[in-house]
């Protein structure tokens, strides 16, 4: 399977890990969309929030609990921060891992476009 998220969770495809755990790898954004944009994956390949089977539902807890350590350990927090789990076609998915955006730095606005 050629995918690049499964790429850098396995280190051939090279990028600047933030977070590395046992299940999960985070990264900034190659195109930044704020002044922090960190990319939250599971190392597991699902291809969206809807491939998750019920069993591994827990991975999602995983991603939002880096997520809040991200957010304490760089300051984001109170002023706070926006996750973004975009899922699908017209949830506009470009790469079909799953990951969590984390996004910070500005005020977001809504609604998202
Ligand atoms: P999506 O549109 O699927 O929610 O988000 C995919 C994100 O992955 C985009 O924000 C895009 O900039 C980012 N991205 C795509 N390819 C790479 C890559 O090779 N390295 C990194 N660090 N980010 C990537
Ligand atoms: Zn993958």
């Amino acid at each position: 399977m050629d995918c690049i998220f499964c790429g850098i969770a396995g280190g051939s495809v090279p990028a600047t890990l933030v977070y590395e755990g046992e299940r999960v790898v985070a990264f900034p954004d190659l195109n930044p969309q704020a002044p922090t944009h960190i990319l939250i994956i599971p190392k597991a390949h699902y291809a969206s929030i809807q491939d998750v089977p019920p069993a591994d539902i827990g991975i999602v807890a995983e991603l939002a609990a880096i997520a809040q350590e991200l957010a304490r350990a760089r300051g984001i927090w109170p002023s706070g921060y926006r996750l973004v789990v975009n899922s699908g076609p017209q949830g506009g998915q470009t790469v079909g891992h799953l990951h969590v955006h984390l996004l910070a730095g500005r005020q977001m606005m809504w609604p998202p476009g």
